[in-house]
């Protein structure tokens, strides 16, 4: 059993690092991403419940959301496990420290940490600064003591390290030296074009750990996808901060992923990361974070991924289910994930039968058969359960005589109308949905207009019952695909519609199938809605919550 082997420990090896997240920093700069100051306060709340010990905030004097956040987090952050950093730069070429604009907002921050970027590649600093490699020295020296004058805890940032360390080291360490030297207390040597190989960066760690003896960080992309890799070579050569964004999200190709790495320190390499108890939130403050910085999580992201527990397998299923540990690396819960049965026709009576005992649902005999009967008739019809869990479980809930108790359709109507633009401004389509459905005995109805038939049935339905059920403003559809499909039927082509939806800690996935398009959708998303009203404190029995999570 994998989990059961003693952990691949290598001679420099450190017991434990600190995990420093750059989620708000360096991950934001991934394109389409958009952050509230809001949204920022949220992320540092779920890094938090997970457990890092660093939160990088932000920019100060960058831009005006992270000046703001700086500003209202003392009064809105209660922070209990994370220490909050601010970020920036050495000062200005030739300039004074004492009138850096740089530097006062990083003051001003009011931070007790902080942690500069400097260079440490000459070619940059002839180049890009302009200026001598001595001036290159002095300003991370000036920088790093005024801020430790100040009374800062600084870490330094050695911006394009392995590059610079490659072409020339002398320049490089001597960089390093002016930072330690000027009181910081953590190097954190940057692979900041990812283009680094992990034998490489174990080699080079290693070097600078004989030569300097301080505690080293590690800052990798993954431009060569070996962020993950580098990082894990970093903390075999002795490094003890590790930086990185959750879910890997950043520039480019993306920041080292934390939600892999955390899991790989911890339980492949014994190395301690998060304080006792905490791993296990890992998936959920991934989703949760995916969810905030509006990135949908790639089902196959180790660790927290929807499928990274999933089998798929009709021969081997029950197998799987008595043994999980002998074709699962390591135990699902210890991530917060969960071992998971794929359902597809071919699987049968056996894969039903085990997805019934994860549910919890006591099928007999002939409600399963019936179940079996079903599924095979729905899939001849377009309907795919395999990638529709949602629907499956509420499918197979109803098997046990279960109906939703959330509301009854009575009808909808949906309309779109298009009028052309006058004066060549841009045709306008609106599409009004009006709901009318049946809580409790009440009728309720409701009009809404959305950019398209699912939005706008979408909101119709949250305005008439969204205030009898609280957990609805949890749940949201992220995405939404049509496929239509050619049966070989006399009536011609049906459409297949999925809706993947979330409640900040789970996602799942429903579907629809009927030759007209709207039906489909609706059908999709009453499902989407029912399962997410059920697993979000408005089904009663069953809580969504794994950890206790306030969301
Ligand atoms: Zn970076």
């Amino acid at each position: 059993m994998s989990s059961d082997l003693p952990p691949v420990r290598g001679p420099r090896q450190p017991d434990a690092v600190e995990v420093y997240d750059t989620t708000l920093r360096d991950g934001s700069q991934l394109e389409g991403i958009s952050l509230t100051v809001d949204d920022k306060l949220r992320i540092a709340e779920q890094l938090d419940h997970l457990g890092v010990h660093y939160v990088e905030g932000g920019w100060p004097g960058a831009n005006p959301k992270d000046d703001e956040f700086f500003a209202r987090a003392p009064a809105e952050l209660a922070l209990a496990t994370s220490t909050l950093v601010a970020f920036g730069s050495t000062r200005r070429v030739k300039g004074k420290t004492d009138d850096d604009p740089t530097l006062r907002h990083l003051i001003e921050a009011g931070t007790s940490t902080v942690c500069i970027v400097g260079k440490c590649w000459d070619y940059h600093v002839t180049e890009a600064l302009r200026t001598t490699l001595d001036e290159g020295v002095a300003m991370v020296a000036d920088s790093v003591a005024f801020l430790r004058g100040q009374g800062r805890r600084v870490f330094f940032d050695a911006e394009h390290f392995f590059d610079g360390y490659k072409h020339n080291p002398e320049f490089s360490l001597r960089v390093l030296e002016a930072a330690v030297g000027s009181g910081a207390e953590c190097l954190v040597l940057c692979d900041t074009n990812g283009g680094s190989l992990p034998f490489e960066v174990e080699r080079i760690v290693a070097e600078v750990d004989d030569y300097l003896r301080v505690p080293l960080g590690i800052h990798v992309h993954d431009d060569t996808g070996c962020a993950v890799a580098n990082t894990l070579a970093a903390v075999r050569a002795g490094a003890t901060q590790v930086q990185g964004t959750i879910n890997g999200i950043g520039e480019r190709t993306g920041n080292a992923n934390l939600s892999t790495i955390v899991p790989d320190l911890s339980l492949k390499m014994g190395v301690r990361t998060l304080p006792e108890g905490r791993l296990e939130r890992l998936t959920s403050v991934s989703h949760h974070v995916a969810e905030l910085v509006n990135v949908a999580l790639n089902p196959q992201a180790p660790y927290v991924g929807s499928s990274a527990f999933a089998h798929k397998a009709g021969l081997h299923v029950s197998a799987i289910a008595r043994r999980p540990d002998a074709y699962e690396h390591v135990d699902a819960d210890l991530v917060g994930n969960g071992t998971r049965f794929v359902v597809s026709e071919l699987a049968g009576r056996s894969t039903l039968e085990i997805k019934a005992r994860e549910l919890g649902l006591e099928l007999d005999g002939k409600e399963l058969g019936d179940v079996v009967d079903q599924l095979k008739h729905l899939e001849h019809e377009g309907y795919h359960f395999e990638v529709a869990d949602g629907s499956l479980e509420l499918l197979m809930r109803a098997a046990t005589g279960w109906e939703q108790p959330f509301f009854t359709l009575e009808s909808f109507r949906v309309i779109v109308d298009h009028r052309p633009g006058e004066h060549g401004t841009p045709d306008e389509v609106v599409t009004e949905a009006t709901i009318k459905v049946v809580v409790d005995g009440e009728r309720h109805i409701a009009t809404a207009e959305g950019n398209g038939p699912v939005n706008a049935l979408d909101t119709a339905l949250r305005q008439a019952i969204g205030r009898r059920y609280p957990g609805f403003d949890r749940l949201h559809l992220t995405d939404f695909k049509v496929r239509v499909l050619d049966t070989s039927k006399a009536t011609g082509a049906v459409t297949r519609v999925l809706i993947d939806s979330t409640n900040g800690e789970r996602t799942w996935s429903t579907i629809g199938v009927s030759e007209n398009i709207i039906e489909a959708s609706w059908e999709a998303l009453v499902d989407s809605i029912v399962y997410g009203l059920f697993h979000t404190g408005d089904g009663g029995e069953a809580g969504s919550s794994r950890d206790g999570d306030p969301a």
